[in-house]
């Protein structure tokens, strides 16, 4: 099968909102009146960010998801994306595998695919995805304000316990693995909740690096500092309610390491300003997903993360060295 056929086969759809989809030298989108374009990319490369052996629909979800997750950062609406393709060779099993995945999961946001470009070579998937937010109301990473509080929403941690249970450095029980397993290579992107939090979130991003680590950069754009409720923090993570034998739990370093500075979480962390309490929790509930108060925001600079009787955490939960410069 050649590269034309491949892009015919797989990914050549009609197009419902686009002008123009896959098939001409340019896609055309005709963005409506007084909304701007939220644009973001994000490559996956294999070795780096997937194992080679890892379900390719799972991989097609996960590399829409982690961009379809910058838009929900940003609080923009998904319409559109493109697909930079670079495979060793044509194997149409894991190709339509990868195609159904990623598919769906565009489906499922109204998200088109209207153009991309197919190479052989090491694999490696970029996508681009195009949203709208009406002008001025995108959330940014800059307007967090002393005194605010900081949210997490949905859990924390379970992809990172994953990677370490797959590499052999932790046994979980099965179930357990399972379900950190699923929030690792398939994240659901809080696509909504970005929806709902404009007007309402100070700021916002997406939560890709690690807590600790993407806090500081919400810190360093709005010029502030925070304290961070490490126990609050080390709740978020799904996987520990499935230990079921009483004595089988995490070690509290590898808690914290997981939920604080694990990454592949793609949660949003955002600030809203404490006398907008309600109106957060019912953003969480119309979009269908809880948010937890984390931490506030400080005027003093730098990121202290506290324990649960009032002490900082040791430095290396905390990703300190982002924080060098505030
Ligand atoms: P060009 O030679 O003009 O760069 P290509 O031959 O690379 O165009 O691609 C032909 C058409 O197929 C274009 O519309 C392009 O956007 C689309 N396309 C190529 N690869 C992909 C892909 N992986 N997914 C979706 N569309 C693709
Ligand atoms: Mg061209």
């Amino acid at each position: 099968m050649g590269e034309f056929d491949l892009i015919r086969r797989f990914f050549q759809r009609p197009v419902h909102h686009a002008a123009l989809g896959v098939g001409d030298d340019c896609a055309l989108l005709a963005p409506q009146p007084g909304m701007q374009l939220a644009i973001s990319s994000d490559m996956l490369v294999e070795g780096r960010h997937f194992f080679a052996d890892v379900d390719p629909a799972a991989l097609g979800h996960k590399a829409l998801a982690v961009n379809l997750s910058d838009l929900a950062a940003c609080g923009a609406r998904p319409l559109a994306f493109t697909l930079a393709l670079a495979l060793p060779r044509v194997d149409e099993a894991w190709v339509g595998g990868f195609a159904q995945g990623l598919l769906a999961l565009a489906d499922a946001h109204g998200c088109e695919l209207i153009g991309g470009d197919t190479t052989q070579g090491p694999l490696n998937i970029c996508i681009t995805v195009f949203g709208e937010v009406p002008a001025g109301q995108a959330l940014l990473r800059s307007g967090a304000r002393p005194g605010d509080d900081i949210y997490a929403s949905g859990t924390l941690g379970d992809a990172r316990l994953a990677l370490e249970a797959m590499l052999g450095h932790v046994a979980l029980p099965l179930e357990a693995l399972q379900a950190a397993r699923r929030r690792l290579e398939r994240p659901t992107p809080r696509v909504a909740l970005g929806l709902a939090l404009r007007g309402i979130a100070s700021s916002a991003l997406d939560v890709s690096d690690g807590l600790t680590g993407d806090l500081g950069h919400i810190l360093r754009a709005s010029g502030v500092g925070a304290t961070l409720d490490a126990q609050a923090t080390s709740q978020l993570i799904a996987a520990r309610a499935l230990f079921t034998s009483p004595d089988s739990s995490l070690p509290p370093d590898l808690l914290h390491q997981c939920t604080l500075a694990g990454g592949d979480d793609y949660e949003l962390a955002f600030t809203a300003p404490a006398s907008r309490r309600e109106a957060v929790q019912e953003a969480a509930r119309h979009a269908g997903v809880p948010v937890t108060r984390i931490g506030t925001v400080e005027g003093t600079p730098g990121l202290r993360v506290m324990d649960g009787n009032g002490q900082p955490l040791a430095a290396r939960y905390a990703s300190f060295d982002h924080f060098g410069s505030i």
